[in-house]
């Protein structure tokens, strides 16, 4: 069987082709700059898991259709393809951000779900629509094959009520939604999955710091294999410092730039979203660039980066709390698997919480899930590669099986 994994932005379309009898990547990609004047069309084809080809394509790329119908030509062609026609796909999963509390697992698309994601749109108006436009060009473009919505807020659904209301009238719940969602809940049931694995510890057992560390960041508290808390809230801005969010901040700010700097709601939003983290305090989102200043003695790089690790920290503290027995802190994602001076600062004089690091494991370049705690440590520390493609992938296989 084999199922094609797509993610769509609002100005790109990631994908992934998986034969699912040996879960391989047998295609991937990336279209970048769509609408733009030069959009560009990354294709790799694999085999037994080693790239075998690379092209890539610069042209003008002027909608989400036309990239598809680019990715199906490709993925169909005679000499580059992988599939000899489009019936072999099974299926497409699609990556959708929020699904809202209607929806807690991978679901199958119809006319009807269509219509209650598009109300949902709402709650994720930068990634919510470009998603639900995925779907429905990919039902034009692969039609034999069932299309499957799996969400980034799905693992979270199981928070206790304590954990996913605000502290205020229960009429903004109940009416607009409006309470803790959590993202990146494909990435963290994945890590935590795989991390129980590594372990020995059966999945509805175990419990986990989960800390995913790429441009956007969050982490999960993690009981018997289950989200029971996530640092993200009712949007992605929420939680950590991240590589252009802000991450939490007092909401009485919010008043202050409305009240006395007069700022509308899109500037916030562009503030908080797209000029604060990292960027805002170093001038840039790229943790690399950001560590080489750090390393220079820069003040701006050292603060920003300080505080980025203050934040993880108290995370794993509030989180050791919450949950009471922590089986392994887990770190997952561009920074969190390649940045050993991120997992070092962060896991720094964290004996207290029973945590120590093995410096020499930390730095090893090891690839695959691996221990980075030291002999005597009572947690593990654990570095999981996450795979939200694989995941999005067998989760869909579970659902049409
Ligand atoms: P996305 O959220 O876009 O999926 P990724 O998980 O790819 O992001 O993570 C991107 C982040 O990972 C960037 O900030 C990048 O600087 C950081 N990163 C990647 N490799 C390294 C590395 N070797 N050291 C430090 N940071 C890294």
């Amino acid at each position: 069987m084999k199922i094609l994994v797509l993610n769509s932005g609002s100005s790109s379309i990631k994908f992934q082709l998986f034969d699912m009898s040996d879960t391989a990547v047998l295609a991937g990609g990336l279209v970048e700059k769509i609408g733009e004047s030069t959009s560009q069309l990354t294709y790799r084809k694999f085999k037994v898991g080693t790239e075998t080809d690379k092209h890539v394509f610069q042209q003008s790329i002027g909608d989400h259709s036309e990239g598809l119908s680019h990715i199906a030509a490709l993925l169909l062609d005679e000499e580059k393809g992988a599939v000899k026609s489009s019936a072999e796909i099974a299926a497409v999963g699609h990556r959708v951000v929020h699904g809202g509390e209607r929806f807690s697992e991978p679901t199958i698309v119809t006319a009807e779900v269509m219509e209650e994601l598009q109300k949902l749109s709402f709650l994720a108006p930068l990634h919510n629509p470009a998603n639900l436009q995925g779907i429905e060009i990919a039902a034009e473009v692969f039609k034999q094959a069932t299309q499957v919505a799996v969400f980034d807020t799905a693992f979270h659904q199981t928070l206790p009520e304590f954990a996913y209301r605000f502290a205020i009238p229960k009429e903004y719940y109940a009416q607009h939604g409006l309470r803790v969602y959590g993202f990146h809940g494909t990435s963290h049931a994945y890590v935590s999955r795989e991390a129980a694995k590594f372990l020995g510890i059966a999945n509805d057992q175990f419990n986990a710091i989960t800390v995913h560390l790429g441009n956007g960041c969050s982490m999960a508290a993690i009981k018997d294999g289950k989200s029971v808390d996530v640092s993200m809230g009712l949007t992605p801005v929420g939680g950590l410092m991240m590589g252009t969010r802000s991450g939490d901040i007092d909401p009485g700010l919010l008043l202050f730039l409305v009240e006395h700097l007069n700022m509308t709601g899109q500037e916030i939003d562009q503030l908080l979203n797209k000029e604060s983290g990292l960027k805002g305090l170093a001038g840039d989102n790229d943790l690399r660039n950001v560590m080489q200043q750090y390393d220079s003695g820069d003040p701006e790089a050292v603060l920003a980066v300080t505080m980025y690790v203050y934040r993880i920290k108290k995370f794993i503290g509030a989180y050791t709390a919450a949950l009471g027995r922590v089986d392994a802190v887990v770190f997952t994602a561009g920074v969190g698997e390649n940045s050993a001076a991120i997992r070092s600062l962060v896991c720094e004089n964290l004996e207290v919480l029973g945590i120590t690091l093995d410096e020499v494991r930390n730095k090893e370049k090891t690839s695959g899930a691996h221990a980075i705690s030291a002999s005597g440590s009572n947690v593990n520390v654990l570095v999981v590669p996450t795979d939200e493609e694989l995941e999005i992938a067998m989760q869909v296989r579970g659902i049409i099986s």
